[in-house]
């Protein structure tokens, strides 16, 4: 990965009393060292990829700490990795994207829950629900539900959340349960302060090895027959074992006043935004002390029933926020009560949406609606006329536009290597009829949208070739799975490669080989050209992918006997060996490897050379692609075929053309594609290939002045 976290890896090591300043995520990161961290792992996803990034990064500082990290293949890997705390008293940490990271995870997790922990173990995951999210939309709360797990929501404030995760292999040991930080999207990424305190070197270690393994105890294995008096365990012994803990030492807060007599129960990675709301009302200060009762989870399981019963007792409503659905916390509130004899009104859900995320706006409906049906008398006046207010903002910008703005739905990167693959497939079902395409999650999942429109299911990661087997024996022709080289490490070579290969499935699968999971930020993989390749790749300006053949030896090694290796950009070779893969008599799995370099990573990687040759006034040749307005025929389907961003259309300067016409803007990384499909589809002949030489020597002077004077005897004839 070529981007840099160097200020991020100073700021783990500061040290007693001094300032950290960054974002969440940091924040949790540095915390993990503060709290005596023996190990860490994890699969990358949004939005906690910075987490491990700057971990893997910090290599050098973690062995003078004596903590061991590491990149996993997956999430199943990464809570694998927290059986070390089965046995041993180490802390560990691992990190993943949820829900899509924790449904990969669930097994070793539910192995792991079973025998429970001895040192700590915390999994922190994203928590990817609601706007702006990525995944499907579920929580992770019913895994906490149904594994014993401890699930934490840290109000988003950093000194906090630092608190909460010290505190969390704290509560772990305590009670033997593994414990799961949940990150929103906004709690990683608030930024502020906190006051740090020395990172503590595990006492168990890379640098303090201990002689012997732990002894044979079959009471720690998930295994029957101890399996049975492990599920006791959970609800007789761990479960109170947690709620003593959680109340000791006061890990859920109360905050405001009692005016009113209503109160509100809030998931703490929602109370800066109920804050934020119950302002609106007069209901909470500017400086965001609340005047009504809030009680703030920040442990959201195990619920500890004393202090549900004791916050609501006496209050005449309480109105419980929790996002998504179902509505685990309300349903214990209400039963809690019940069983307490307390006779309070609860609101929730109703009140509030049933799905969705919790913005400010949705939260002030929701108070507004609960104060109007339980405590008519408090004043909201103002709350309504806010809303109304932000109602009437929004209808105003709706009706000063002529017609809604168009939807602008994500893109591949300008030069992507994986556009011209989707390119060369629109053109080659023209010749043999639609295909049916199993898609997958990563960068190439942009081929869903438009101008390809491509794809017919996403079942998970890596999923694709598996997500056809039901499909392919049903249709005369052959199926197509698409799959990154992520995807393929991730889960795709067993999930899909070797099922298909062992049922002798007839399909094609497309493997874009880029070098890198991509779309979690660029992060490496087996398959990533290793460093030695690097500057001589930078030297030649080119695609290095075709150094590591780690993919295609794999895949010769387990049987795949056609497989074909095709340069992504070459748009007429790849729709001909789609066309052979479609079409010959050849039966079994065909396996295409689209090989071209993530124009991203490419793009961080040759950009610092390119200024270096400037600042050295060496010579260099960029490639541009244009358009010659005069030849343009103005039917748009370069611009359908390759749906780049920088291939746009401007009006034309001949006066008697109404229509645009195509033309490349400044952005144009010279990849190749416009020229590439111009032959292949055979479009009009409007493109042209220029170089841009800075620093030119003495013959491209020459040739320039040579051509110049040609162009000049032409204009004068
Ligand atoms: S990050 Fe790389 S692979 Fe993903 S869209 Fe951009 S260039 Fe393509
Ligand atoms: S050559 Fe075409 S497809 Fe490639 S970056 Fe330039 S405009 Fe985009």
């Amino acid at each position: 990965m070529e981007v840099s976290f160097s200020d991020e890896v100073r700021m783990l090591r500061c040290g007693n009393g001094e300032t950290f300043h960054g974002e969440g995520i940091l924040a949790i990161t540095k915390a993990l060292l503060q709290s005596g961290v023996a190990y860490v792992g994890g699969y990358q996803g949004a939005p906690v990829s910075h987490l491990l990034d700057v971990l893997v990064q910090a290599k050098d500082y973690l062995t003078e700490l004596g903590v061991h990290v590491e990149a996993c293949a997956n999430e199943a890997s990464a809570a694998a990795m927290l059986g070390a705390s089965i046995h041993y008293p180490l802390r560990g940490a691992v990190t993943w994207k949820s829900i899509v990271g924790t449904n990969v995870a669930a097994d070793a997790l539910s192995n792991l829950a079973s025998p429970g922990v001895t040192g700590g173990a915390l999994v922190v995951v994203g928590e990817d629900y609601g706007e702006g999210a990525s995944v499907i939309q579920e929580r992770t709360y019913a895994y906490a539900l149904k594994s014993s797990l401890v699930l934490l929501d840290p109000r988003p404030d950093l000194a906090h959340m630092v608190r909460t995760v010290e505190h969390a292999f704290a509560l772990s040991e305590a009670s033997n349960m593994p414990a799961v930080l949940q990150l929103r999207i906004r709690a990683c990424h608030v930024r502020g302060t906190f006051e740090t305190r020395d990172n503590v070197p595990p006492a168990m270690s890379t640098r303090h090895l201990r002689a012997e393994p732990a002894a044979f105890d079959y009471a720690k294995l998930a295994h029957p027959p101890v399996t049975y008096r492990q599920e006791k365990l959970k609800s007789d012994a761990r479960i109170p074992a947690a709620r003593r803990y959680i109340a000791l030492h006061a890990l859920n807060e109360r905050a405001g006043g009692d005016a009113h007599g209503i109160g509100f129960v809030v998931q703490g990675g929602l109370y800066n935004s109920l804050v934020r709301a119950l302002q609106q009302f007069g209901l909470a200060d500017a400086l965001g002390d609340p005047a009504v009762g809030v009680l703030v989870l920040n442990v959201v399981y195990p619920l500890v029933p004393d202090e549900l019963a004791a916050f609501c007792r006496g209050k005449r409503a309480v109105l419980v926020l929790e996002e998504g659905q179902p509505e685990f916390i309300e349903q214990e509130l209400l039963a809690t009560l019940r069983r307490a004899g307390v006779s309070t009104a609860i609101a929730g859900k109703g009140a509030l949406p049933m799905a969705g995320e919790y913005t400010v706006e949705t939260i002030a409906r929701g108070v507004a609606a609960f104060v109007g049906e339980h405590a008519p008398d408090v004043p909201v006046a103002d709350g309504v006329a806010w809303l109304a207010a932000t109602t009437a903002r929004r209808d105003a910008v709706a009706a000063a536009l002529a017609q809604p703005l168009p939807a602008r739905p994500p893109q591949f990167c300008i030069g992507c290597p994986e556009r011209p693959v989707f390119a060369a497939l629109k053109l080659v079902q023209q010749d043999i009829g639609p295909l049916h395409i199993a898609a997958d999650i990563g960068c190439h999942s942009f081929a869903t949208f438009e101008p390809f429109s491509m794809g017919h299911s996403i079942l998970g990661y890596g999923m694709s070739l598996a997500s056809r087997a039901g499909v392919s024996p049903m249709l005369e022709r052959r199926t197509l799975a698409v799959m990154g080289d992520g995807g393929f490490w991730h889960n795709g070579l067993l999930t899909g490669v070797q099922s298909a290969l062992f049922n002798g499935d007839d399909a094609v699968l497309v493997i874009l080989k880029n070098g890198y999971t991509s779309a979690t930020g660029t992060q490496e993989i087996i398959s990533t050209p290793a460093d030695d390749t690097r500057d001589s790749a930078a030297d030649k300006s080119e695609s290095r992918v075709h150094e590591n053949q780690v993919i295609e030896q794999t895949l010769q090694g387990i049987g795949v006997e056609w497989l074909r290796t095709v340069d992504s950009y070459d748009v007429t070779k790849m729709r001909a060996t789609f066309d052979d893969a479609f079409t010959t008599g050849i039966k079994g799995l065909k396996v295409i490897i689209a090989e071209g370099e993530c124009q991203l990573e490419r793009q961080r990687r040759v950009r610092p050379w390119r200024t270096r040759a400037l600042a050295e006034r060496r010579r260099l040749v960029r490639v541009k692609y244009g358009v010659d307005e005069d030849t343009c025929s103005g039917d748009h389907s370069c611009i359908r075929l390759s749906g780049c961003p920088t291939l746009s259309v401007k009006a034309s300067s001949d006066p008697l053309r109404v229509d645009p016409v195509a033309t490349v803007l400044e952005g144009c990384v010279g990849c190749g594609l416009c020229g590439e499909n111009a032959h292949a589809a055979t479009l009009c002949p409007s493109f042209y290939r220029a170089e841009v030489i800075q620093n030119p020597d003495w013959r491209d002077r020459f040739v320039a002045r040579v051509r110049g004077a040609v162009i000049g005897l032409f204009r004068r004839v």
